[in-house]
């Protein structure tokens, strides 16, 4: 019998700065946590609630992410993001993809309406205006480049604020999502790990993970899919899965963080780095919330 109760958790990036007060941020989240919860109560389905609680994330301006988006070195807005359905193991992705206001919506569009699982750069911007999508008319005007402040990064690694969910619900399905701008001031093309399908975004039977942080480390150690293995293949519990593989992020001397739920609803959040903005709803339904 499955077990009945649902939960998730939402990320706000790896990008903290100590002394900062996280107040807006974490109000924010929480309030995306209770309406998830609202939804997963009503009967709605992880994926569903992954990707609605990705548009919060994205429309908020407050991460860097969506409408938060920071420019790369040219001064361009190229957007990554991409979500995963557990129970069917169907996925979708769009990579570099500029002039739309919400990248997730434009992955589960790849998922749903091609036969493919990830499109890019130009490709991509033509088959999301086919769709309809929501467009920008004026990048500059309508992103708030959240990321700039973040001064919080090493001196050799870029700041980093991407957004996820991950969600079991209440009849044991898992779904993840993820969407960034990439890290800040990247160069033009570069593709980090949050559009790549086992590295910032898995959602199989077993376990559903979304990554944040320097998306190279993340791509390199397969973070999202090791996850889910070392609990399936491997045995291990959640926590110790979620911790092993951001630990192999650090010994790569890579720097973020993760959020990840198994197939009990088990919450893990994990980070190597200076803060991840995050909050969750727990099995026992409370709901928790850091940025530190
Ligand atoms: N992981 C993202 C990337 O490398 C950045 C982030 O998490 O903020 O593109």
């Amino acid at each position: 019998m499955s077990n009945k109760r649902f939960s998730l958790a939402l990320h706000g990036g790896a990008g903290a700065k100590r002394g900062r007060d996280y107040g807006v941020e974490i109000a924010h989240m929480r309030g995306l946590v209770e309406a998830a919860r609202d939804r997963l109560a009503a009967g709605a389905n992880a994926l569903d609630v992954a990707v609605e609680t990705v548009v919060g994330l994205e429309a908020s301006g407050l991460y860097i992410a969506g409408k938060g988006a920071s420019p790369n070195a040219d001064g361009e807005y190229e957007l990554d993001a991409s979500l995963m359905d557990g129970p069917t193991l169907r996925a979708g992705s769009v990579a570099a993809l500029q002039g739309f206001k919400s990248p997730i919506l434009v992955a589960r569009a790849v998922m749903e309406h091609t036969p493919h699982v990830m499109l890019a750069g130009q490709g991509a911007i033509a088959f999301a205006r086919d769709q309809g999508l929501e467009t920008v008319e004026d990048p500059d005007a309508w992103f708030t480049r959240a990321g700039a402040f973040e001064d919080n990064h090493p001196p050799d690694a870029l700041p980093t604020g991407t957004v996820g969910c991950v969600v079991r619900d209440g009849e044991g399905r898992l779904a993840a999502a993820t969407s960034t701008a990439g890290v800040f001031g990247k160069r033009p093309g570069r593709v980090g790990d949050s559009p790549i399908i086992g590295a910032g975004a898995w959602a199989d039977g077993h376990a559903a993970v979304s990554c944040t942080g320097q998306g190279e480390y993340f791509i390199r150690a397969a973070v999202a899919a090791q996850i889910a293995h070392r609990v399936r293949f491997g045995g291990q519990a959640l926590d110790a899965a979620a911790q092993a593989a951001i630990d192999s992020v650090a010994a790569l001397g890579g720097h973020g963080g993760l959020i990840a739920v198994d197939r009990d609803g088990n919450i893990a959040m994990p980070f190597v780095s200076s803060g991840l903005k995050r909050a969750a709803l727990m099995p026992d339904g409370t709901i928790v919330s850091a940025a530190f």
